[in-house]
């Protein structure tokens, strides 16, 4: 600290209590006087030196003051000027000369006559550094105050920076500011001029920091004035001009509805912001626009997707056994199947893990399957067809700028059912086609992801689903075309065909009654007797489910209704006799074990998208220079199996009796009469292979006896698949006896015990072990 001198002085002065004003020394000022005292004291200050001593009230409201009432630190003033206002006011100027304290009240009436103390330092000549270095501070401070508070003139800044006392700074900068009384009091009372230069130094920081709070709550509340009044304003003219040429005014309030609704689907904030924006898009646009279409298209479709709405699932393995017995005939092992996986669903209380995949023909219940997990689990069903699915954007939709763009068809399905959390069926996934539109089947593994798809994003909606909530089900006619990064994703469950038997039981139980009551007949009126059932089956339909069956039971409900009306029966029976009534003519008539035994026909099972069939391939040998001709359906595989059967042929040219040359001599012709692509096309090996054998030696080959396997070049005979479909094909057609590989013996355990009982397997491993039992070795080959 600096040595400090002061030098102190008293005087006899009059005092005018100051209300709500401060008076600094130097500050050159005018203000009204009113009360008496204060008259008086004027007064006296103009009859004697003209100087007055200005103190401030505590509480400008008192009106008739003590000397409590008022600060003991003043200011001595010098009245400049005094004019006579109008009523018994008088409006003076002066000017503050110097600070001073009451040191005694000489008296209070008929004015307040103080004693005071003036108190002078030498700082105010002489200055050290630190004082320097205060001075600037408190220069660029204010200099910063001036400039964010806007309501002082910057010209001020002129005259402060030219003071070169620092008390005389302060005061000059503290009578430009502005801040509470108790504040200009607080420097006031600081006599010594340094420390009044911290004083301020404080008061102008404190101040600018409340002027920046002050600066960003205005500037926030101003723009959001601006922005309501000017979207109001635009409004309004928007609404000017659209009545001026005759357009939708319901567009405002419509545009109020969308935000509304928006509001209410509490959407992620960056979300919410986006459709907002699209939303007020709608106002900028004329009504009539192609792009107000597609901006409302979009609106739509944010607006009535489920994202937060869901069904509580109820998980319960008793009732969802219980359901899925109600609905299903049979399909025990595929019921406990579905039961253990949901059990651990259950416990692990996620939907992560292996999605359920139900492999089969047509028609054996995967959908229905499906359907009735989704009621035990209370959950909705949605169901979307992967078949034919070539296009990425089918499954992820397409970007809005594409015309007549719409969302991909997950999330059109989950808006058509309403919830986040539904059972969702994919259909036929093994149908799913790839090519340059993208790969539809990696997008699908996102959607089937559960790391994934908790954002899934369509490429429409441009904004995230959660997909995760829901539960997927895929089916199948086969694995074998389902891309293998899905099918790893997938818990596989196969439903093979129904035997006549359970087909019997299915329409029995569920299929009839379920038409009898959906075409409001009774049992009472509607009776169809179990012989007519079977023939329904077998000449009606050909197929390893039920669907066709369904729609024949369908079928026989119909026309009976409609006869029952005609001709007002009270009753219809049907019978195997009067089956032809209701469903016409047999529409198929069962591929039956040949009638005799013939050269070059052999019966082979296959194993195809409906099922099980049979399958006969008959072979021709025609002069010519051994080329093999295949006609029919056959696959590359099928023709494959053919040259392997060929060769083996040839290694046995000997033991056969054949013609050492047959192959270069005789063209071989290969026919397939009827029946669809089988998918396991080696499967015909053995078959085809006896069929030219026979063909060239003209050994006939026994009517009853159907077959099926692997061929290798040197006659072993492989396994194959659909033992069990193959088998029931086999029983259908009325033949008893099948030539199966050895390694499928264990296969032989999934076929029902009726139809086993009346089979007679024969295991082959070698193609010699099939001559043996398919050829008809008699007087024929003696020769
Ligand atoms: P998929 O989806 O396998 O092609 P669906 O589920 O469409 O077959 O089944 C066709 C019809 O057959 C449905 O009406 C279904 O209820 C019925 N159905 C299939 N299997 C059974 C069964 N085991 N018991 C009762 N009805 C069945």
């Amino acid at each position: 600290m600096e040595e400090k001198e002061t030098t102190t002085k008293t005087r006899t002065i009059p005092l005018i209590p100051l209300r709500g004003l401060t008076v600094f020394p130097y500050m050159v000022i005018h203000f009204d006087v009113g009360r008496e005292r204060s008259i008086n004291a004027l007064e006296e200050a103009m009859v004697y030196d003209q100087l007055i001593f200005l103190a401030s009230q505590k509480e400008a409201e008192v009106n008739a003051p003590t000397l409590e009432d008022i600060y003991e630190v003043g200011t001595i003033g010098k009245i400049k000027q005094m004019l006579k206002l109008p009523g018994d006011t008088i409006r003076v100027l002066v000017e503050g000369i110097s600070r001073a304290k009451i040191v005694e009240v000489l008296q209070e009436t008929p004015y307040f006559k103080v004693e005071v103390e003036e108190r002078s330092y030498s700082q105010e000549v002489e200055m050290g550094e630190e004082t320097e270095a205060l001075m600037r501070s408190v220069l660029d401070t204010f200099e910063e105050y001036v400039d964010i508070s806007n309501k002082i003139s910057p010209e001020i800044l002129l005259t402060v920076a030219e003071i070169e006392m620092p008390g005389r700074l302060a005061d000059t900068i503290a009578s430009n500011i502005f801040i509470k009384p108790l504040q200009k009091q607080e420097i006031l009372e600081a006599f010594d001029p340094v420390e009044r230069l911290e004083v301020l130094y404080k008061i102008l920081l404190e101040e600018i920091q409340i002027l920046e709070i002050e600066k960003k709550i205005n500037s926030r509340v101003k723009k959001q004035i601006n922005k309501v009044q000017k979207e109001y304003y635009l409004r309004e003219q928007l609404k000017a001009i659209q009545k001026e040429l005759g357009e939708d005014e319901g567009l405002v309030e419509e545009v109020a509805e969308y935000k509304e609704k928006l509001k209410k689907l509490k959407l992620p904030k960056d979300i919410h912001e986006k459709i907002e924006r699209e939303i007020d898009r709608l106002l900028r646009l004329s009504p009539a626009s192609a792009e107000t279409g597609v901006i409302r298209n979009y609106i739509d479709w944010i607006l009535n997707l489920p994202w937060k709405k869901e069904t509580k699932d109820s998980l319960d393995i008793k009732k969802s056994a219980d359901i899925l017995d109600e609905d299903h005939y049979g399909l025990k092992k595929v019921k406990e199947r579905i039961l253990e996986y949901l059990a651990i669903r259950q416990l692990s209380k996620s939907m992560k893990g292996p999605i359920l995949c139900l492999v089969g023909p047509p028609g054996v219940g995967k959908t229905s399957i499906a359907k009735s997990i989704a009621r035990s689990l209370n959950r909705k069903f949605v169901r979307m067809s992967l078949g034919g699915v070539r296009d990425e954007a089918e499954i992820r939709g397409h970007r809005r700028t594409y015309v007549g763009a719409i969302p991909g068809r997950i999330i059109s399905s989950i808006r058509q059912v309403g919830t986040k959390n539904p059972l969702f069926l994919l259909d036929e996934i093994d149908k799913l086609a790839s090519d340059f539109r993208g790969d539809p089947a990696s997008a699908l593994l996102e959607v089937l992801d559960p790391e994934q798809n908790h954002d899934f994003t369509d490429h429409f909606l441009e904004a995230p689903f959660n997909l995760s909530k829901v539960m997927f089900i895929t089916t199948a006619n086969t694995l074998d075309t389902i891309p293998r990064p899905l099918l790893d994703r997938m818990e596989v469950i196969r439903i093979a065909g129904y035997t006549e038997e359970e087909k019997l039981n299915i329409a029995k139980k569920y299929l009839l009654p379920k038409q009898i009551k959906e075409h409001g007949l009774t049992s009472e009126t509607l009776q169809v007797s179990e012989n007519a059932l079977i023939d329904t089956i077998n000449y009606y339909t050909r197929e390893s489910g039920v669907r066709n069956l369904e729609r024949q039971m369908a079928n026989l409900c119909r026309k009976a209704a409609k006869r029952m009306v005609e001709e007002e029966v009270k009753l219809i029976r049907i019978a195997p006799n009067n089956l032809k009534k209701y469903l016409g003519n047999p529409i198929y008539r069962y591929e039956m074990a040949n009638l005799k035994d013939e050269v070059g026909i052999v019966r082979g099972l296959a194993w195809t998208m409906v099922g099980g069939d049979t399958l006969s391939i008959e072979v021709t040998p025609m002069q010519g220079n051994g080329k093999q001709v295949l006609t029919g359906q056959l696959g590359d595989v099928m023709k494959e199996s053919a040259r392997a059967g060929i060769s083996y042929i040839r290694s046995k040219v000997e033991e056969l009796k054949i013609d050492p040359e047959f192959h270069n001599k005789k063209d071989i012709h290969i026919h397939i009469p009827e029946g669809a692509t089988p998918k396991d096309g080696p499967s015909a090996g053995i078959t085809m292979a006896t069929a030219v054998i026979s063909a060239l030696t003209e050994i006939p080959v026994y009517k009853d006896v159907a077959m099926t396997g692997e061929i290798t070049l040197r006659g072993r005979v492989l396994p194959v698949g659909g033992i069990k479909e193959k088998v029931l094909a086999a029983n259908r057609a009325g033949i008893n006896k099948v030539l199966l590989p050895m390694d499928n013996k264990r296969d032989i355990e999934e076929i029902p015990q009726n139809v086993k009982k009346k089979m007679e397997f024969v295991f082959v491993e070698h193609m010699d072990e099939v001559l043996e039992h398919a050829l008809k070795r008699g007087e024929n080959n003696e020769n």
